[in-house]
């Protein structure tokens, strides 16, 4: 780093679901990203970033506390073991504000942990639906049998939350550290915003088609993949519309030369690459290669090609801010890079569920936790991929010459596999070794104690026989 003021703004922007090969900059044939892509020409354009997770609340989970999904005992709640960056730059006297929409990214699972203001979906949705009513219960009826939810349209737009985001900036005192979080590339949240040539009537039957192919995992044709990914293009190209307006909002208040901008996704998604759509289940590229681009007042543009982790992004943002990270980050700053070290941390990304295997999910109680007996962990080294799965085959997968992860080397490559295997169940064993905390489960037990004691008198006969 040439040189380093205290202070600084920092502005993260994550998009749901942008897998790396949408970037215009990467080669994508489709002009899609204009605004992204002129952000990692002046900027440090990392080209092999992997997400540490398929899915939205363990990716945060690591992209916020940099610690891995599966540690804790799978416990993805941010409230007992896990600290955020966020409460990090709260200490150290940052004005902090959290725009997420997303229903996995509630202040009830920690998320809001250290924001001064963090507008989750539940507190939109109150603020939009104070009363429950006549309308609420027609647009729930429709909703389900539509398939697509109605009331996302009153709760969630880009377009309005870039207009709070820029209205934010205008009062920001500083330094800011501003998260805002794109939902739109994410199947049919969005679902008003679809392209020329399509109609509400061809969306809603395409969603139907959909939504049966996840459930009774069939597949479906090459029409309807090519339709999935014009409506996603098109999704991205309005986001990216909306990421051009906030950074042209952060110019006109002379904000750029003080501000740390970056742009990454909490996953990709997948178009039947390996016979299924959405994302969360499978740990393959699609899911996982992520753009990640970090635009900082004193980096010259660079592009760096060398695999990295986005658990090592809070401990970078600490870096650049000039905070010392604190011991329970496990990643390490990707600005060792640019000084020709090397030393970053190894790409691990992880899974805690399957089709038949589910986390254990209490929105009340706010608690997430992966299914341990469902593990899945991909380590990604020179070239070299490795997939280990406590329910399916192990995969091995030679990214240099078989990018789209095609031919399954695991039998043909035994040195390789083995060597990556052992690195793998090593990564395991360090997991393990972080349990989840004894005050922890005791508030747990008390918990569902009292649920019990709850549901025991409710089966209480009313009368004594
Ligand atoms: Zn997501």
């Amino acid at each position: 780093m040439t040189r380093r003021k205290k202070d600084e703004n920092v502005l993260l922007i994550t998009v749901d679901c942008l897998r790396a090969d949408r970037l215009s900059i990467s080669g994508y044939p489709r002009n899609v990203t204009p605004n992204i892509d002129r952000l990692a020409s002046e900027g440090l354009f990392f080209t092999q970033a992997y997400s540490v997770s398929p899915w939205t609340t363990p990716s945060f989970v690591s992209i916020l506390s940099s610690t891995y999904p599966l540690m804790f005992d799978g416990d993805l709640s941010m409230q007992a073991n896990r600290t955020s960056v966020v409460e990090i730059l709260k200490h150290a006297r940052y004005h902090t504000f959290g725009l997420t929409y997303h229903p996995y990214l509630l202040k009830a699972t920690g998320f809001g942990n250290g924001f001064d203001i963090y507008r989750d979906i539940t507190e939109t949705f109150q603020r939009k639906y104070p009363r429950h009513t006549i309308r609420d219960e027609f647009e729930n009826f429709v909703s389900h049998i539509l398939g697509i939810d109605l009331r996302w349209r009153r709760i969630y737009d880009a377009a309005q939350l870039t207009r709070e985001a820029i209205e934010l900036i205008d009062d920001l005192e500083k330094p800011f550290f501003l998260w805002i979080h794109y939902l739109d590339p994410h199947w049919d949240y969005t679902f008003w915003r679809i392209p020329n040539g399509f109609n509400m009537i061809r969306y809603i039957l395409l969603s139907s088609r959909r939504r049966r192919a996840l459930k009774t995992r069939s597949l479906l044709g090459d029409k309807d993949i090519k339709d999935l990914i014009k409506i996603n293009d098109s999704k991205i190209v309005f986001v990216d519309r909306m990421i051009g307006q906030l950074l042209h909002s952060l110019s006109n208040h002379n904000l750029i030369d003080d501000t740390h901008i970056i742009v990454t996704a909490d996953h990709g998604d997948g178009f039947q690459e390996h016979g299924y759509i959405h994302h969360e289940y499978y740990l393959y590229q699609e899911l996982l290669h992520v753009p990640l681009i970090i635009k900082t007042p004193f980096e010259k543009p660079s592009v760096i090609d060398h695999p990295v982790s986005l658990i090592d992004l809070s401990p970078t943002i600490l870096d650049l801010v000039g905070i010392k990270k604190p011991s329970s980050f496990l990643g390490k700053s990707l600005m060792l890079l640019l000084q020709n070290k090397k030393d970053v941390s190894a790409v691990f990304s992880e899974e805690g569920q399957t089709i038949h295997l589910k986390p254990e999910i209490d929105w009340k109680k706010g608690t997430i936790r992966l299914n341990l007996n469902a593990k899945q962990i991909c380590y990604i080294n020179s070239g070299w991929k490795y997939i280990y799965s406590d329910t399916n085959q192990h995969e091995l997968y030679n990214l240099t010459q078989d990018p789209f992860e095609k031919k399954n080397l695991i039998n043909d490559e035994r040195v390789v596999a083995s060597n990556m295997r052992d690195a793998v169940i090593d990564h395991i064993q360090f997991n393990n070794s972080f349990k989840q905390t004894e005050r922890q489960r005791v508030r747990e037990r008390i918990k569902n104690l009292r649920t019990e004691i709850k549901a025991l008198r409710i089966e209480r006969p009313s009368k004594r026989l």
